[in-house]
């Protein structure tokens, strides 16, 4: 994602780039920055699987007379080009939406579990990575004074994190970025039984042409020898994204749930939610139903 956004700055097709980096003040929280050179962007490469909030501020980069590239979790692009509808300005001032592949956001407990975990006290830590330098990339935590401690990714996100993710977004059927013009994903290798492998090896990114405009973005990208493509059977997805899979099946279920006990809940369209319950089978759903009604019965929501 961070080649496309160099890409995008270095032919001057927008100004500069509204999106996330590490928070200078919280190791293991995020800020929304400008990036508006090639290293600010590389500042802000890599997974936080911690809250972040790039649509904050929106109004002041409405009025600039500047043009953005936007990244954001599937749910702020889906807010951004749903203002499209309302005011012209989104798309003069954002003619560029990226996003990646979410299986949703963990709290920031869950940055503070993996720390109690690593036996690591907040106040001792000098810098903290999710993932990255490799691939998918161990989560460490640097200490002041010298030294690290880490975990590796299938610890600390499959372990930890994941059982942090907020309940929005378990009612969130976008995990992959619908609304955005490109949207990237990690393009995990299977087993033999088909599930994706964690093991640290040569990163590939899934990069998904969402529209025309980023399709275009991603083809001369390619020919400018930005990145480079090769073929992805589209079949392999399902078995390389789970997580997304279950998401959008167990959606309908879910917000059942919410409907039977009075809750205010989302209203999707274009989802396709009635065939995708269908796909999880009767079991699945009555899990997902009674789990979300004893969720909320119990107010963990
Ligand atoms: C909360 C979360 C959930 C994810 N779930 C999945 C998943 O289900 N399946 C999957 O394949 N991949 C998932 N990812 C990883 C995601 O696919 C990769 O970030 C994406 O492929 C981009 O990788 P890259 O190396 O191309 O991006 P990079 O070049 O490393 O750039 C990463 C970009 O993401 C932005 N970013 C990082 N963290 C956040 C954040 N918390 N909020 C907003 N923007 C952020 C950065 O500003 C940067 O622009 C998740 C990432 C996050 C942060």
């Amino acid at each position: 994602m961070s080649a496309l956004l160099v890409h995008l700055i270095e032919i001057g097709a927008v100004d500069a780039v509204l999106q996330v980096a590490g928070d200078p003040d919280l190791a293991f929280g995020n800020r929304t920055v400008i990036s508006q050179t090639r290293q600010d962007i590389l500042n802000c490469a890599g997974s936080r699987y911690a809250p972040s909030s790039p649509l904050a501020g929106l109004n002041a980069f409405l009025a600039s007379d500047r043009k953005y590239a936007f990244v954001g979790k599937p749910c702020d692009v889906a807010a951004l080009n749903a203002l499209k509808r309302e005011d012209d300005r989104v798309s003069t001032t954002f003619p560029f939406l990226l996003s990646f592949f979410c299986a949703g956001v963990p709290s920031l407990d869950g940055a503070r579990e993996v720390l109690s975990e690593l036996n690591v006290d907040e106040a001792d830590l000098a810098a903290f990575r999710y993932r990255g330098n490799g691939w998918p990339g161990h989560t460490v935590a640097s200490l002041e004074g010298g030294g690290h401690k880490q975990m590796t990714y299938a610890e600390s996100w499959g372990g930890i994190l994941s059982r942090h993710v907020q309940f929005r977004c378990k009612i969130c059927p976008d995990g992959t970025g619908g609304a955005a013009d490109v949207a990237c994903a990690d393009a995990w290798e299977t087993d033999e039984k088909g599930y994706p492998v964690f093991e640290e090896r040569n990163g590939i990114s899934l990069v998904v042409g969402r529209t025309r405009k980023g399709e275009a973005l991603i083809q001369e990208a390619t020919a400018a020898g930005r990145i480079a493509l090769e073929e992805f059977d589209r079949k392999q997805l399902i078995k390389i994204q789970p997580g997304q899979t279950q998401k959008r099946r167990y959606t309908l279920s879910r917000l059942l749930a919410l409907y039977l006990l009075f809750r205010p809940r989302p209203r999707y369209r274009g989802f396709h939610l009635l065939w995708n319950a269908k796909q999880a089978g009767v079991w699945a759903n009555l899990r997902n139903f009674l789990g979300t009604l004893r969720r909320i019965s119990r107010g963990r929501y």
